[in-house]
């Protein structure tokens, strides 16, 4: 065999998403992919209906109207802002034009899986940080970095683990970042926090932080893959080079547009979450799971080992259950579990306290 691809690709896993079937149970609840359990709201569906008379239309190139939208909607200069086909492809803009080979990626313990994949598809070599427990450590970043330095990935809140770090922390990390180094704040769940900008002002305030946004989450649409960027000027600009003229259809812009004017349904679903959140790390609590105050739309529970963990995963599956386990991501002792409706809660905090009793 001689064709063999670029150094660094054959060390990508082939990545395994959450369940979504249990062969031979049906009513099954899918709390693995941090999905709104809501979906997207009534204004992002008619969008997406409307989209079919226009199918045969190129789309826009420049994705204009969702960027006005957007700047509008979260009070941001438009020109600075690039769409993508889910922040996934925005993160993947960042890697393929700042990491090659011999330039190190830094992301930390339990980061988000898409940062690895990226720098090594990019042939650039990852780096991971330890965290203080579940919690990103600023100092040791630092101490990480080196003259190869090239992207620093912090989601922020965080997944797995749902934690956060302070914007005075960021904001040390940004200025004491090597001057080759960009520092990439991905707000995949920052609408969850209440009074949070995802840390657009510190982007507005440098010219080495880039932040990440997607509509897969709060907006409740994962499967439209719509995503992102908002950065300086010049780091818009080289990601604007390597971006396809076509990377969304006229649907995905559409829709994201009318999800995001859609204040009504945001509210509504950041307010379930927040209350079926507390609710839900409150009744854990009581039956001897806890969890970090998580600051996302899923709870990381702890077990008290690998074995345990796994055992209630295996108990939530044959109850129709499907949660994450998240030994990939360096938490062997944990599932997380995605914040769904309130019969959803119920049910798996019910099923729960029954494996809990089972094995008492
Ligand atoms: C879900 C998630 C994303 C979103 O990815 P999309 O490609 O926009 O769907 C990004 N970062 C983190 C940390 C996530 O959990």
């Amino acid at each position: 065999m001689t064709l063999t691809p670029q150094p660094g690709i054959l060390d990508i896993e082939l990545y395994k998403g959450g369940q979504s079937q249990l062969p031979g149970v049906d009513d099954v609840i899918k709390l693995s992919s941090n999905e709104n359990p809501f979906g997207p709201g009534d204004l992002a569906k008619e969008a997406f209906a409307k989209s079919v008379h226009q199918l045969h239309r190129y789309p826009s190139s420049d994705h204009a109207a969702l960027r006005a939208a957007i700047a509008d909607v979260h009070g941001l200069d438009g020109e600075r802002i690039i769409c993508g086909s889910g922040s996934d492809e925005i993160i993947n803009f960042l890697c393929q034009a700042y990491a090659g080979a011999g330039d190190e990626v830094i992301y930390t313990e339990h980061g988000f899986a898409m940062y690895r994949i990226c720098a090594l598809a990019a042939g650039a070599t990852p780096v991971e940080v330890s965290e203080r427990e579940r919690v990103v450590d600023v100092e040791r970043i630092l101490e990480a970095c080196n003259e190869r330095t090239r992207l620093v990935f912090i989601a922020n809140p965080a997944n797995p683990t749902g934690t956060m770090v302070g914007g005075n922390e960021l904001a040390r990390l940004a200025a004491g970042l090597p001057d080759q180094a960009l520092l990439v704040l991905d707000g995949a769940y920052a609408e969850y926090v209440d009074n949070f900008d995802g840390c657009a002002g510190l982007v507005e305030q440098r010219d080495n932080v880039v932040m990440t946004r997607t509509f897969s989450k709060l907006h409740g649409l994962g499967g439209l893959r719509i995503g992102w960027g908002y950065g300086p000027a010049d780091v818009i600009n080289v990601l604007n080079r390597i971006r396809a003229p076509f990377n969304l259809s006229q649907t995905q812009l559409d829709v994201a547009e009318a999800a995001i004017r859609d204040a009504d349904h945001a509210a509504f679903s950041r307010k379930e979450n927040t209350r079926l959140r507390a609710w839900l790390a409150a009744a854990l609590m009581k039956i001897g799971v806890p969890s970090d105050t998580s600051c996302a739309n899923f709870i990381l529970a702890r077990f008290a080992d690998r074995a345990e963990a796994e055992a209630c995963d295996g108990y939530l599956k044959k109850n129709g259950l499907i949660v994450r386990r998240v030994a990939g991501y360096g938490l062997p002792n944990c599932l997380r579990i995605t914040i769904g409706d309130e019969a959803s809660c119920r049910r798996v905090a019910h099923t729960i306290a029954a494996f809990k009793e089972d094995r008492k």
